[in-house]
């Protein structure tokens, strides 16, 4: 059975909630006095979830790596205080005995453990036959169907409330983020499952407070059914991840900013302006993509006269030019660099994909055995050229 019809939909949660779900709390759970002032401080603002580490998984050994166990009650008794269910990380089946023995009442899977289907289906053997929602972070590469199988896994246990939280994918470039949000890949998954309840988690993207709002805004105009946010009553003296927890009052300041625009995919918004400036970009996008056909059917021709003349496919100059020229002009209409270096980067993939399939008769040719090499007059020849 498709994994649509094994999810419910978040009305079916029966969450105290408005229109989007809030879970706000620490990183980790350090003391009883932590949890209860954080939640105190909380309690006249919107939180639909409290949230609290318990067991840390932390990149390097030496650091905190949670309270363990008998942090279980302060969390839940925290929880009651604010009159909300309680969620905690679980990456291990020890982990979810634990967290069921105490009352936790939702538990949520990390980005780490997602990433090792051998941890996930450990938990989900540990969750057969048990009634209790589960929250899934997207694994730490970007590799979309790695999450789609933990969810998978997931529901195969027989969970059926299952939501997905987005907290960015970890890549080796220092970044503006500490986790890249690469917002096509939740985009796609909310594509592919229109019913899986999506949160996003601008925390751990960001990794320091400074673009939280900015990110929960773009989550929200994604329309992301909620947010994960760490929330802490001192953010400077935590334990773990003391860059980027809010207090409550800043927590409380975002929210009061944050935008919360509902679908405007209704068919009844769809009237007047929206309507004929959606058929102008209909259109536009025809010419898009009667255009880069086009320009295909170039690159193929070219792909010829260089399998003629045994001239390598690759042509490092050119491209070179290519790409320079290409992003000019795209600065010169306001087009940002990085926008046109990965169109074109990806046309100049296909174009030599097409070129490297048709450059032998007998089948397709991989690149790794073009002549990469310039070649001489033939190269001044070709940087004339389109592809
Ligand atoms: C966390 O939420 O504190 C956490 C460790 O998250 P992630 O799995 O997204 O890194
Ligand atoms: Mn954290």
């Amino acid at each position: 059975m498709g994994l649509q019809s094994l999810i419910d939909r978040l009305s079916e949660w029966d969450l105290p909630m408005k229109d989007k779900v809030f879970v706000a709390g620490p990183c980790s759970v350090e003391s009883e006095d932590q949890m209860l002032e954080t939640a105190a401080q909380l309690a006249p603002h919107e939180v639909t979830i409290l949230r609290g580490g318990i067991w840390k998984p932390r990149t390097r050994p030496g650091s905190f790596e949670g309270i363990g166990v008998q942090g279980l009650p302060w969390l839940k008794n925290a929880g009651n205080l604010l009159g909300v269910p309680v969620t905690t990380e679980v990456a291990k089946p020890l982990h979810v005995e634990a967290s069921l023995k105490a009352g936790i009442d939702i538990l949520w899977i990390g980005a780490r453990t997602t990433t090792d289907p051998f941890a996930v289906q450990e938990i989900a053997h540990a969750l057969q036959g048990v009634d209790i929602p589960v929250m899934i972070k997207n694994p730490m590469n970007p590799d979309l169907e790695l999450w789609v199988g933990a969810l998978e896994r997931i529901a195969q246990a027989g969970i059926t409330k299952i939501m997905a939280v987005h907290r960015g994918f970890s890549i080796y470039r220092e970044n503006l983020y500490r986790n890249q949000p690469i917002w096509r890949i939740p985009i796609e998954l909310r594509r592919r499952l229109p019913g899986l309840p999506l949160l996003c988690d601008p925390s751990h993207i960001c990794g320091t407070r400074k673009n939280i709002r900015l990110v929960a805004q773009e989550a929200m105009d994604y329309l992301f059914d909620g947010l994960m946010i760490e929330v802490h009553c001192s953010p400077r003296t935590a334990l773990s991840d003391a860059q980027q927890q809010l207090t409550p009052r800043q927590y409380a300041d975002l929210l009061k900013k944050l935008q919360r625009p509902s679908s405007n995919d209704h068919a009844e918004l769809a009237v007047g302006i929206l309507a004929d400036l959606r058929k102008e970009i209909d259109a536009i996008d025809d010419d898009v993509i009667a255009l880069l056909a086009k320009r295909m059917e170039v690159v193929a021709q070219i792909g010829a006269w260089k399998r003629h003349h045994n001239v390598s496919l690759f042509q490092p100059t050119r491209w070179d030019h290519v790409l320079h020229n290409r992003i000019q002009m795209g600065l010169r209409r306001h087009l940002p660099e990085r926008f046109v270096r990965g169109l074109f980067e990806q046309i100049h993939e296909h174009a030599l994909n097409i070129q490297g399939e048709r450059s032998t008769n007998g089948g397709p040719r991989g690149l790794k055995s073009i002549n990469a090499g310039v070649v001489g007059k033939q190269q001044l020849v070709l940087s004339g050229g389109r592809s």
